[in-house]
């Protein structure tokens, strides 16, 4: 996409490049941790770190734009969610005025440590949710053929309770887990290394404002609790979660790690990119009420464009460069975010700042849109060739696995969501 003419520059002039994730219009919200394991929040801008402490300390933020993170977490959501911080950042960064002042303040972004939350505890909880029908369909269809999608899914937001201590920042190896697992002709299951390793592609999002424990959340107020999104790889070792799922739903198959991207790209970044919520087919029911309105449904959706990139051991030995195995856009999901926020609080229960939800696999209706090797090759029985003459049914030790999300439209600069990457370990015997 050519530099719009009218678009404001960057003195970072890696801001200014068209196939950035990271122009003057996105600034996406971090947390890194220095040498003394100080805590920092930052924002993302070309190929470098803003640190914003070291601007506050310049005196380049004022007092509610200076980024305290007190013992409850970030404070000034508000002025996050406001998109306050941004737009003093954006001048920060294009007026050449402050040059002098701010260049102190920019790290390249290779050399800093990004940690997985905004919370200084951690991410409190964690939710994953199941809002992408075409998955739904798919995981369905391969159990239960003839009728894929449980009478349940067009009613309710589906999700269930993840582990929140295993969530991991993106570039963090991840170990092939251990487990219980049954084949399906043996008498009696035994315990060992999965054999089928997962991905799951898919969009996060983290509460900024929670509610109170017994309060709802109405679905017009939902995105005012929402504080940015971020990219999301839930591993699964689908051989122990076929044993365990039934009848409480995933647990070890899940809980192992899961890969977050380290940038919270901010709802008012992602305003140029909304789209309608994707319109429910012919003969579907109407949610109930309190899941409904027309304001969401008009623009509860996001274009998001979303990729996952594959390079295994053998690949990057011979110098080859990672191969796209899925492409595919948030815009299909069936249940839009604000959906699964109301959904969540509607039986009183307590979100907080810094809890992670997810969307669930995000998958389209063709071969190459689907978020997982489970669809892609149909749970192993049509394994993935890749460009090496390497099949893949599911992971394999050494394997890495690369998702990269962004938007683009015309007449707006393209804004991404930087990587959420991750090496498959041996397992520990
Ligand atoms: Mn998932």
């Amino acid at each position: 996409m050519a530099l719009m003419p009218d678009r404001k520059r960057s003195w970072v002039e890696s801001a200014n490049d068209p196939e950035t994730d990271f122009p003057l219009e996105n600034l996406p919200f971090g947390l890194y941790e220095d040498d003394r394991q100080r805590r920092h929040t930052c924002v993302a801008i070309g190929d470098q770190v803003l640190d914003l402490p070291g601007c506050a300390h310049e005196g380049l933020l004022n007092a509610s734009q200076s980024i305290g993170l007190g013992p409850r977490g970030l404070g000034h959501v508000e002025a996050w969610r406001a998109g306050e911080i941004r737009r003093r950042a954006a001048e920060l960064l294009s007026d050449a005025a402050y040059r002098d002042r701010v260049d102190p303040h920019l790290i390249p972004q290779k050399d800093v440590r990004m940690l997985p939350s905004f919370g200084v505890g951690g991410i409190g909880d964690y939710t994953d949710f199941y809002a992408s029908i075409h998955h739904a369909t798919n995981v369905g269809r391969l159990f239960r053929p003839d009728n894929p999608l449980l009478p349940n899914y067009k009613w309710v937001p589906i999700g269930y309770h993840g582990r929140a201590s295993s969530i991991v920042i993106s570039g963090t190896e991840v170990r092939r887990p251990c487990g219980q697992m049954k084949a399906p002709d043996a008498a009696e299951p035994a315990f060992g290394a999965s054999r089928s390793l997962d991905y799951e592609l898919e969009v996060g999002f983290f509460i900024g404002q929670g509610n109170d424990l017994g309060e709802t959340i109405p679905l017009e107020q939902a995105e005012k609790h929402i504080f940015g999104l971020c990219l999301v790889n839930d591993w699964s070792a689908r051989d122990i979660q076929a044993w365990e799922y039934q009848p409480l739903g995933p647990f070890l198959g899940k809980s192992f790690a899961t890969t977050i991207s380290p940038w919270v790209v901010m709802l008012d970044a992602l305003e140029p990119y909304r789209v309608p919520a994707a319109p429910r087919p012919e003969g579907d029911p109407k949610p109930l009420p309190y899941l409904w309105s027309d304001h969401d449904q008009a623009r509860g959706g996001f274009d998001i464009q979303l990729e996952v990139w594959l390079a295994t051991a053998q690949m990057r030995a011979a110098g080859q460069a990672p191969v796209r195995v899925s492409r595919g856009n948030l815009r299909e999901l069936y249940w839009t975010l604000s959906q699964m926020v109301t959904h969540h609080a509607s039986n009183g229960c307590n979100l907080r700042p810094g809890d992670l939800m997810a969307t669930g696999t995000v998958s389209g209706t063709t071969p190459e849109s689907v978020g997982s090797l489970l669809e892609r090759t149909k749970r192993g029985a049509e394994p993935l060739v890749l460009p090496n003459g390497e099949q893949r049914k599911f992971l394999e030790d050494g394997d890495e696995v690369i998702m990269k999300g962004w938007c683009e439209r015309e007449g707006f600069p393209r804004i991404g969501f930087g990587e959420c990457r991750g090496v498959i370990a041996p397992a520990r015997v």
